[in-house]
Formats: C-alpha cells, structure tokens, sequence
C-alpha cells in the first residue's frame, strides 16, 4: 500500500476545494457546499498498486495564499494552484514554492504547480506558457486543469504522486 498526503494550496477562490471534490467525489458541485470537510480521501489502484490519497485542503480568509508554509508539514507533496483568469493568483505561486521549499528546506520536495479554470478561456489572463515557464523555474511540475470540465484532475494528482515515488526513491539512495 502507498500513501500520498497532498495538501492544496493557492490563493482564496482559485478553486482548491472544487479541484479536491472533482478528484475525491468526481463531481463539480455548482453551489458552495459548507459541509465539505478539510480532510478528503481516495483509493486508487496505480500499475496495481493499491495507493491512497489523503488530500488536504487550505482553508482561510483572503489572505490565505499559503503563506503558511507550516501548512505543508507533513505532506509527502504540494499542489499550488492559480487560475488562469487571475494574474494575481499566479503571480503568488512564486512566493508559495519559495516559502514551502525554504520550510521543508529542501530544493527537491515535491511540487506541482496547478493551473485552474482553463474552461474560461475567454476569461483568460495567464497564458499556458507563462505557466509552464514559471513551473521550470521553479523545479516544479505543471499541468493545466478544469474541475468543472473535468479536465486533467485526476492527472495532476497522478503526475504528483509520481514525482514524490520518484523523491521517496532518490532519498533511499
Ligand atoms: P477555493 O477558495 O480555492 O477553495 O475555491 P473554490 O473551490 O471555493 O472555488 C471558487 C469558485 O470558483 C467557485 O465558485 C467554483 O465554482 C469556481 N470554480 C472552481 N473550479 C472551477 C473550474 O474549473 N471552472 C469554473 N468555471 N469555475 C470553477
């Protein structure tokens, strides 16, 4: 059995809560849903293995881009959300890696950078090379996402927990 704690992080309203439900639950819930827990779980057979998902969401006020990197204690990996049509969200993903790198003081600690809202694209503020640019800056990996068009949900948390097997691996060696 392997296990993966994610916590999600990014600034308020980017859609964590809602990218965590699609994975979790797979379905986007159209009105905001107060008895959503902090806490969710999934069980997933990978290449046969049987994996479970402890997701942990960021709760907060406004102010809440994690910048509280305490947040990532614990966790085997991070996804750092923005949406595509907020420049102000992406330009906090920068500070967010920083911050939880610098506290888990490690150049290598897993993190995917996680791009939301790509079904508004008419609402577009961050081009997907921006993203991707950003993301290699950083040592991160990066996907573009759509938790109401369910669109590589469950890929972004497929390709974080690859990265943290492969972290785990390197640490042994
Ligand atoms: P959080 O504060 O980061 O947890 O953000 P929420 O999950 O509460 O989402 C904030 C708002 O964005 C809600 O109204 C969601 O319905 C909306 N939202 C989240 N994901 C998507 C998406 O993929 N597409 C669209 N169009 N709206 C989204």
């Amino acid at each position: 059995m392997t296990k993966y704690k994610i916590r999600v992080a990014g600034e308020y309203g980017v859609g964590k809560t809602t990218l965590i439900h699609q994975f979790t639950q797979n379905y986007f819930p159209e009105e905001y849903d107060p008895t959503i827990e902090d806490l969710q779980l999934k069980h997933m057979v990978i290449e046969g293995e049987n994996c479970y998902f402890e997701v942990y969401d960021t709760v907060g006020g406004e102010e809440e881009p994690l910048v509280r990197p305490r947040a990532a204690r614990g966790a085997s990996g991070v996804l750092v959300l923005y949406s595509i049509t907020s420049r102000k969200s992406f330009d906090l993903v920068t500070v967010c890696c920083k911050l939880i790198r610098e506290y888990i003081d490690s150049d290598h600690f897993p993190i995917m950078i996680v791009a939301t809202k790509a079904d508004l694209e008419d609402d577009r503020k961050v081009s997907q090379g921006e993203g991707m640019d950003l993301a290699k800056s950083l040592n991160c990996s990066f996907i573009e996402t759509s938790a109401k068009s369910n669109l590589n949900v469950e890929q972004a948390f497929l390709v974080l927990a690859r990265k943290i097997n492969k972290s785990r691996l390197d640490k042994l060696n």
